[in-house]
């Protein structure tokens, strides 16, 4: 597994990454497009006392979704109730909304995982803020309506192709979250050297920025990694020379992959002839869930032009044999 994207953090590392988080738009870097379009959503609504449209928030994993969903919240200066949409059932939902207050945001992380029976009953209480509850079985059924105050859904996805149709009408607004550039993660790396108390030289940030693979969980994850080394074998200064340092032990490469992105890349090469290699095959060479591949490695390997998906399966590129330094079947390097 990735070490940083890896949602499994101990609680001190969550205590960080939250004191990191932006909690304001304005503080919020880059998805320009994104803020704007929110901003003025947000001001409408909070100038007509309603409930902000239901959002959609789509994008690889540490973009920034979750700050969105809590920056939506702070903005609104309502209640938020935070859920994983895999572990949700019925019945949690609707405990959640019988309780929710007027405004307040549901915020539904992997929202593509919910069951069908959770999605089902989401339905009406997304469209009309109505709960259709049946107790009993067959002839002795009863029907309940409950209604409900209008609040806002957050949902987060790394799959917006999997959610079903009549989910995806029901949100108000999809905002889709792409990769930053290195001098907006650049703006990110600084401001959280400064929230940590930490020194670093402008060029050091730069360095951590170009291999933080365009996102900034990983540039705040490698500005802390690189703190440590800076702190435990240098004057706690973070110079370029100590961040090439770090990175080097961390094994990030100068296009920010790590080892597994290369054991990827370098199994397509050359356990599979280049490919075109199945998913299912390539998870079990390298002993991670296909989902993990699809969702956290290959977006960003196919955003470098280094891998390809097509109908027969994944294929490596000329410019991904070149990183891994793999020669081409005919024997030729290039
Ligand atoms: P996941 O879906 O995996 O939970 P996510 O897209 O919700 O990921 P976040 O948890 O919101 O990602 O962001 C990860 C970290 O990156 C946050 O702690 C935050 O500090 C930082 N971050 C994300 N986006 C921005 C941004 N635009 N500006 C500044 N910091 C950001």
């Amino acid at each position: 597994m990735s070490q940083f994207l890896a949602p499994d953090l101990r609680p001190e590392d969550e205590e960080i990454e939250r004191s990191l988080r932006p909690r304001r738009l304005d503080d919020f870097v880059g998805q320009e497009r994104i803020k704007e379009q929110l901003q003025i959503a947000l001001d409408a609504a909070k100038a007509r006392g309603e409930a902000l449209d239901h959002v959609l928030l789509a994008g690889p994993p540490g973009l920034g979704k979750t700050t969105l969903a809590q920056i939506v919240r702070e903005e609104l200066g309502v209640g938020m109730r935070t859920v994983a949409g895999p572990a949700l059932e019925k019945k949690d939902i609707a405990a959640i909304l019988t309780a929710i207050e007027p405004r307040d945001v549901l915020f539904v992380d992997e929202i593509h995982r919910l069951n069908r029976a959770a999605e089902e009953i989401l339905y009406p209480a997304l469209e009309d803020f109505r709960l259709d509850i049946i107790f009993g079985q067959g002839a002795a059924a009863r029907a309940l309506t409950i209604d409900l105050p209008p609040f806002t859904l957050v949902g987060a996805t790394t799959r917006s192709g999997l959610l079903t149709t009549p989910l995806r009408d029901r949100f108000g607004m999809t905002f889709r979250l792409g990769y930053y550039e290195p001098a907006q993660l650049g703006t990110i790396v600084r401001r959280s050297a400064r929230i940590l108390g930490v020194e670093i030289a402008d060029d050091a940030a730069d360095e951590i920025s170009l291999r933080s693979r365009g996102t900034p969980r990983i540039a705040n994850r490698i500005l802390r990694r690189v703190r440590d080394v800076a702190e435990v074998r240098h004057a706690g200064v973070i110079t370029t020379r100590v961040a090439r340092e770090a990175l080097e032990l961390l094994e990030v490469d100068v296009e920010g992959l790590e080892r597994i992105d290369r054991e990827l890349l370098e199994a397509v090469a050359h356990k599979f002839g280049g490919g075109p290699v199945g998913l299912s095959t390539l998870a079990v060479a390298l002993g991670e869930e296909q989902d993990t591949i699809e969702d956290v490695y290959e977006p960003y390997l196919l955003q470098l032009g280094f891998l390809q998906r097509t109908p027969r399966g994944r294929v490596i590129t000329e410019l991904g044999r070149a990183h891994v330094g793999a020669t081409r079947t005919d024997g030729s390097l290039f």
